[in-house]
């Protein structure tokens, strides 16, 4: 879990930020919304309004200023002048020259205001987002668009997608969020801390109306990765399968049977701390290429959701013994099909790097480029006009049926695969990804077997 926090960056927004110069050009003029439908901005009216929260944050009282009701009567006007500091105020314009900046029509009788250097029926005088007339005293001003004050905070002031409120001022009068670099998702950074469940595959925080699944290793899954979640050993064995046929349709075939697993995140750390010879991903270990014998209890039969939970799981205690090189891979269950397909990806090519007699290989020269055989699996998947280079794939059935879903989540996996900031996983897959694209995979291959290290 707390891998996460690296990738979650901070947002401080400056909401008080004087913008005075702003708000005196605006007196060229006014333009007021029309229709009904300003409530779907569109982006750069959105760019528009997040500038503008600044200065509705810093200028209210001085905006309702430039906003006087005045008689009809000219002497009311020209005392009002006086006492009113604004800059934008409209010059004096003889009675019956006063044209309406919204209707265009003449002013004759009856209250009228004075704005930004027009003058307005009170009735034309409207909010750009819901068309309604202004009549309060304070109002908010973007660009030369007015906005009722609860209007403008509504379109513009960043709402938490976990609580749904608005996000709190920080304690220096900032609006302090954080936003996830992939999914967008932007909420209170109290959520960090307040024990609000993060899905363990997608990382989203779970929003209040939602319920997310609780596994019984303490682990937290989305409704959404719960839909393709691979719960246990036999389930999973298609997919692995397949990816056994992606590798030989890449000319890397595997000839040895090598057992795969789905097992519990407790029976996987005890696996991984006893595996000398294996890569240790910290915090969260969700596979491993074992090269020792061990005795690993494997998932049986998958737990069912019950309530908000999933229980009922079986397992078997299962004797790993080695018939080559590579004893077996174990996978942690419950997750998407293919965050496990990644990871099944990578810890073959662990045992292919094995089996073909790659050894002594750098922690970040063997991760990454198991990652980068992850990531182009990934890419194989959520890529359907990619032709596929494998000729004999039969275990293609629960291809081609993803959902749009499944497809974002596997742009996020290969997301999290190229911004990894771990110095192996990420600084390797980085470096061997570079070298695939320049000199191809077996090229980059055959030039690690002679050096050890990446083509540069
Ligand atoms: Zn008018
Ligand atoms: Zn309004
Ligand atoms: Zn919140
Ligand atoms: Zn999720």
């Amino acid at each position: 879990m707390d891998s996460q926090k690296g990738d979650v960056e901070r947002e401080a927004k400056n909401g008080l930020s004087g913008r005075n110069d702003n708000l005196c050009s605006s007196a060229g003029g006014l333009r007021r919304g029309v229709g009904t439908d300003n409530h779907k901005k569109s982006d750069k009216q959105k760019e528009e309004l997040d500038e503008a929260i600044e200065i509705s944050f810093a200028e209210p009282l001085r905006k309702s200023d430039a906003y006087k009701w005045q008689s009809g009567d000219d002497n009311d006007l020209a005392k009002s002048h006086q006492n009113d500091f604004h800059p934008s105020n409209p010059p004096y314009v003889p009675k019956g020259n006063r044209v309406c900046g919204g209707c265009n029509r003449d002013i004759n009788y009856g209250n009228y205001l004075g704005c930004m250097g027009k003058y307005f029926h009170p009735e034309c005088f409207r909010c750009h987002a819901c068309s309604y007339p202004i009549t309060e005293k304070e109002f908010s001003l973007s660009g030369k668009d007015t906005y009722h004050k609860t209007c403008f905070k509504e379109l513009t002031h960043p709402k938490c997608e976990v609580c749904f409120q608005y996000i709190p001022l920080n304690g220096d009068g900032l609006i302090e969020y954080r936003l996830h670099p992939f999914w967008s998702q932007k909420y209170c950074p109290a959520h960090e801390l307040d024990n609000t469940a993060r899905c363990c595959s997608c990382e989203r925080l779970e929003p209040m109306n939602v319920r997310y699944i609780l596994l019984e290793d303490g682990r937290s899954l989305c409704l959404e990765c719960l839909e393709s979640a691979i719960m246990d050993t036999g389930e999973c064995q298609p997919l692995y399968h397949s990816i056994r046929d992606y590798y030989e349709g890449m000319n890397m075939r595997i000839d040895q049977q090598i057992p795969m697993l789905l097992v519990e995140r407790q029976a996987l750390n005890d696996a991984t701390t006893r595996d000398k010879n294996g890569f240790h991903r910290l915090p969260e270990t969700r596979g491993i290429c074992l090269y020792e014998e061990q005795t690993v209890a494997s998932i049986l039969r998958r737990p069912s959701v019950s309530g908000h939970r999933l229980v009922g799981m079986r397992t078997q205690y299962q004797k790993l013994t080695r018939r080559c090189e590579v004893t077996a891979i174990l996978v942690l269950y419950g997750l998407p099909r293919l965050l496990t397909g990644a990871i099944l990806a990578h810890h073959l090519m662990n045992a292919w790097l094995r089996l073909k007699g790659y050894r002594n290989l750098n922690p970040e020269v063997e991760a990454g480029i198991c990652q980068v055989l992850s990531y182009m699996w990934l890419e194989s998947e959520i890529m359907p006009n990619i032709p596929s280079s494998s000729s004999s794939s039969t275990t293609t059935s629960k291809k081609g049926g993803k959902s749009r879903n499944e497809n974002k989540l596997g742009e996020f996996f290969m997301h999290q695969i190229a911004h990894d900031a771990s110095p192996a996983y990420g600084g390797g897959f980085r470096a061997a990804n570079a070298a695939v694209n320049t000199y191809g995979l077996r090229r980059t291959l055959d030039h690690i077997r002679l050096t050890g290290n990446f083509p540069l």
